[in-house]
């Protein structure tokens, strides 16, 4: 598998996934992905993505302004 970006080798690894939802900054620790050696451009498989998605879509409705949790803990 090569980089999009720049070509380079992707590297299977773990990374920490943020995002903002307005409301609330959502931390995910640990998230698996592939890394670019070269750029450190990272990507998910789609598996990772949908579970990203649900995980996100319940810490939405509580209420700290930073949820961080660990992907392989989260409910
Ligand atoms: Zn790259």
């Amino acid at each position: 598998m090569t980089c999009f970006l720049c070509k380079g080798e992707m590297k299977q690894g773990t990374t920490t996934y943020m995002e903002d939802l307005g409301s609330c900054i959502v931390i995910i620790k640990n998230v698996p992905c592939n890394k670019c050696s070269q750029c450190g451009e990272v990507s998910y498989s789609g598996v990772t993505v949908k579970r990203i998605e649900e995980i996100v879509s319940q810490l939405k409705n509580s209420l700290t302004e930073i949820a961080v949790v660990n992907y392989s803990n989260a409910a």
